[in-house]
């Protein structure tokens, strides 16, 4: 038995059969002082509404309810659920188990709370379906979110994605002027492979993101249309990449677009900052520009 009553991982996973699909995107933490160190980084949790996506055998889950959160957590492998009970026995009351998938179930799937406070997302995420996720949270309406805070597991790599500025132009992309319009993003530490079973083959971090309560003004859609077509074609010209970007109303000029942004028609989209994008959404939402120095929030 560990320090909560229950039985260690390792064993948990074996008496349940659970031998890890790389299709669910299966990579399980079994060493609960990183599941600890994880949780804390998340806290105080005492009282706090969580959702964790995928317990898997409930590592998490476990470190999550010993910091005193009150955990809704989405799993899509029948084959926890099991092991899931056992944890939601051991805390009375504080473990609710929806079995589903996380891309369907959130947040319309949560159980409404009396006291209308905002979840926290604390997960391991499946790394196959870790970026959609995010980006759904990200574009969820209205701002500010149902979640107060974000604290993940992703590759290193998207991880860097997701923090990254103009200035670290080779990750800059959609992922990161979504999140930094948004959120405040940074990584809090690394977790080796070795940390895992399976081990994966790259290294992961934990990302914090907290909502920006009042971030630039522009609408989501129209943001996502144009650094999906800036970014489309990133080593092309903006003047170039935007002429693929058409809006409800029809298709844009880019060059008016751009000249009225006071963007050069030759930079590239990774040189534009979050500001420079919003502009661009306002403009082809036939909106006005921002006004100069306009903060995010
Ligand atoms: N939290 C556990 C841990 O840290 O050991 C497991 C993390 S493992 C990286 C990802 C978990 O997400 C697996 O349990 C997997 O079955 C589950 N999963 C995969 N796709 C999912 C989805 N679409 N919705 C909910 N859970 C999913």
């Amino acid at each position: 038995m560990t320090d909560d009553g229950l039985p260690p991982l390792r064993d948990v996973v074996e008496a349940c059969g659970i031998e890890p699909s790389r299709a669910l995107g299966q990579n399980f933490l079994f060493d609960l002082n990183l599941t600890g160190r994880i949780a804390r980084a998340a806290g105080p949790l005492a009282g706090v509404p969580v959702v964790e996506v995928g317990p898997g055998p409930g590592g998490l889950t476990r470190a999550l309810l010993a910091e005193g959160a009150e955990v809704v957590a989405v799993e899509r492998d029948p084959r926890c659920l099991p092991a899931l009970a056992a944890i939601a026995e051991r805390y009375p009351g504080r473990l609710t188990v929806i079995a589903g998938d996380a891309l369907a179930v959130l947040p319309s799937g949560l159980p409404v709370r009396a006291d209308g406070r905002p979840w926290r997302i604390v997960a391991n995420l499946p790394y196959n379906v870790a970026t959609p996720l995010l980006t759904g949270w990200i574009e969820a309406e209205p701002w500010p979110p149902w979640f107060d805070r974000m604290v993940l597991m992703f590759q290193r790599e998207v991880a860097e994605r997701i923090v990254a500025t103009p200035q670290e132009r080779a990750d800059y992309g959609r992922l990161g002027v979504l999140c930094g319009w948004r959120t405040r993003a940074r990584i809090l530490f690394d977790v080796a492979p070795s940390n895992f079973v399976p081990p994966p083959k790259v290294l992961s971090s934990i990302v914090e993101l907290v909502p920006r309560p009042v971030p630039l003004p522009c609408s989501v859609a129209s943001l996502s249309r144009v650094t999906a077509a800036a970014f489309g074609q990133r080593r092309k010209m903006l003047r170039q990449s935007l002429k693929g970007l058409a809006t409800p109303a029809g298709s844009v000029d880019a060059a008016a677009l751009l000249e009225r942004a006071g963007i050069a028609g030759t930079a590239r989209a990774e040189t534009l900052t979050v500001a420079d994008f919003v502009t661009l959404a306002r403009l082809a939402d036939g909106a006005e520009p921002l006004p100069p120095a306009t903060p995010n929030d």
